[in-house]
């Protein structure tokens, strides 16, 4: 119990440079001055999680006692009846953080404090080494490794096809999670010269693996030892063909293979522990616990890759860690450009209180989304630090935000990527 009261819930909608649509919730309470952020970015259903804070979780939040995190989680979760899903939970995500945020402020404490203490000094984040051949991609990622990145994720365009992570390629996607190619206006999306960027390409599986095999092989040779591989399939492969893939890539050792397959099929991952030892991940789309706990208590994966404003927040990703620590498997939180630095703050957060942090995805901030956030978490060394500011340690220009609001109506970004018959590949 606290005097303590939330007096209004807010949505803000910014958008620093061309590439980051955030949207940032912000609790105002009854003690003037104090207030706290959180993340609700949701890069393809931005306005669908406004409406649901802004229309339902804003007049049942107004006068609840901030100090009872537990209760406003479970009380707002249940409040839909209807509950999980992208949207649902993350509007109550946003919320949750920025009650952590409070609490933190509250007790002068960053929110890691609170969460049981430091167990690391930083969090080891890894970084996005692609390109449009294999040489582009070694450069970059040396460029990492001179920086002092030890994990680095790597990923090749296929010539002539699509090929999620990569961005300029031949026959290159418009990729949902990456998307720099965006058509900028109305006007420019009604351009008949632009219609080919309105196609996402075309993608076929084997000629995909055998580009992402001989870029592995390369990397290990050129590379040597020293530095942790990692690289993402984004669900695109057929699950048999997944199997074989992950058998195949288990010679190179990579810190982890990602999204080997979609959310359906994830039971297909028993048929590659049975196979071989390559570390597996997932989690970014997840958003229901019967989609979370049977891959960790059959210990059916190694990295949880939970997207955590999508899951509800700080709050359900701190038990999601604790099952997963019971069952021997690591954090890696979710953490692509389109998450605000208030979502890699709530990140960093648990990555310095759990015991079973494995790394962080980090994204390379800009110089406008850190004026934009005073208290962006600064990446260095290939490590995450926290600036130990009490609550999450960050904010957000209101006025600056409000210069750049969000520009690109949703509906113009996201075009199938197709098989060369024309059926639709997950993204
Ligand atoms: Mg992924």
């Amino acid at each position: 119990m606290s005097n303590v009261k939330i007096r209004d819930v807010r949505v803000i909608m910014a958008q620093p440079d061309r590439s980051a649509q955030f949207t940032v919730v912000k609790i105002e309470t009854t003690e003037p001055g104090l207030y706290g952020v959180g993340d609700a970015s949701s890069r393809t259903r931005p306005l669908a999680v406004k409406t649901a804070i802004e229309e339902y979780l804003r007049p049942f939040l107004i006068g609840k006692d901030v100090a009872n995190i537990e209760d406003i989680w479970q009380s707002a979760y249940v409040s839909a009846y209807w509950r999980n899903g992208p949207i649902l939970n993350n509007a109550l995500g946003g919320v949750d953080e920025a009650l952590w945020d409070i609490k933190g402020k509250m007790a002068g404490m960053p929110v890691y404090d609170l969460l049981g203490g430091k167990a690391r000094e930083a969090a080891a984040t890894y970084a996005h080494a692609s390109g449009r051949d294999i040489k582009e991609v070694e450069d970059k990622a040396r460029a990492f490794m001179a920086e002092g990145f030890h994990h680095i994720r790597v990923q090749v365009a296929t010539p002539g096809f699509a090929t999620y992570g990569v961005s300029g390629g031949a026959g290159s996607a418009r990729d949902p999670q990456d998307g720099p190619k965006w058509i900028t206006t109305q006007a420019e999306a009604a351009d008949p010269q632009h219609a080919w960027a309105q196609k996402a390409g075309v993608f076929e599986p084997k000629p995909y693996m055998r580009s992402a095999i001989g870029l592995l092989e390369h990397m290990r040779g050129a590379l040597g030892w020293k530095v942790e591989l990692l690289h993402d399939v984004h669900e695109r492969l057929p699950a048999p063909l997944a199997v074989d893939f992950a058998k195949e890539v288990e010679k190179f050792k990579l810190f982890f293979l990602e999204d080997l397959f979609s959310p359906n099929d994830i039971e297909w991952f028993r048929r590659v522990r049975e196979q071989c030892a390559t570390p597996l991940s997932i989690g970014e789309i997840f958003n229901h616990p019967h989609e979370i706990v049977p891959l960790l208590k059959d210990r059916l994966i190694d990295y949880l890759r939970l997207r955590v404003a999508h899951i509800g927040g700080i709050t359900p990703a701190r038990k999601y860690a604790t099952v997963a620590e019971t069952f021997g498997v690591k954090t890696a939180w979710q953490g692509p450009g389109n998450i605000s630095p208030v979502g890699h703050a709530a990140h960093l957060m648990l990555d310095l209180a759990v015991s079973n942090f494995g790394v962080q995805e980090g994204p390379e901030f800009n110089n406008h989304t850190v004026e934009m956030f005073p208290g962006t978490p600064e990446v260095r060394d290939g490590y995450m630090w926290s600036n130990g500011r009490p609550g999450l340690g960050i904010d957000i220009d209101e006025k600056l935000a409000a210069s750049h609001p969000h520009k690109l109506h949703p509906t113009s970004a996201f075009d199938n990527v197709r098989r060369a018959d024309g059926t639709v590949v997950t993204p």
